[in-house]
């Protein structure tokens, strides 16, 4: 068996998808302002949004893993994927852009994190647009 001494730690990132509507707009604009201010995001609309995950722990010296796959798997379909996923976000969350997402997505695995340590959120709305929320960005 390896003995790590002192402990090595490791940062796994584990993959999602998620579907789900949305909209942008601010109360204050009517809907052709708010469709012409947010452009795409302004009227009712799709994404396939891509969720990374970034976990980081010891590595066991008995596994070899720091961390348990299914359990992270676990965490994120009970916290995040069976919330959103084919849900209109709008009807969730009262924020619904991609930098809120990621940082609302990764408070709520924070929140409920057992033990592991989940370091950053990245969510990819597009082929073009990716948000990345970090642990240290919350305190901010
Ligand atoms: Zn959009």
């Amino acid at each position: 068996m390896a003995n790590f001494n002192p402990p090595l730690t490791c940062q796994l990132t584990t993959r999602y998808r998620l579907s789900a509507l949305h909209l942008l707009a601010r109360p204050e604009l009517s809907p052709e302002q708010n469709a012409q201010h947010f452009v795409h995001c302004g009227k009712l609309h799709g994404h396939e949004y891509g969720l990374e995950v970034t976990w980081e722990a010891e590595i066991d010296p008995r596994s070899g893993l720091c961390v348990q796959r299914e359990k992270l798997n676990d965490l994120v379909e009970e916290k995040i994927l069976k919330v959103f996923h084919k849900q209109k976000l709008n009807d969730i969350v009262s924020n619904t852009s991609g930098e809120f997402l990621a940082r609302e997505f990764l408070t709520r695995l924070i929140r409920e994190e057992r033990g592991h340590s989940v370091v950053q959120v990245a969510l990819q709305e597009t082929h073009k647009n990716r948000f990345l929320c970090r642990k240290e960005d919350l305190e901010k």
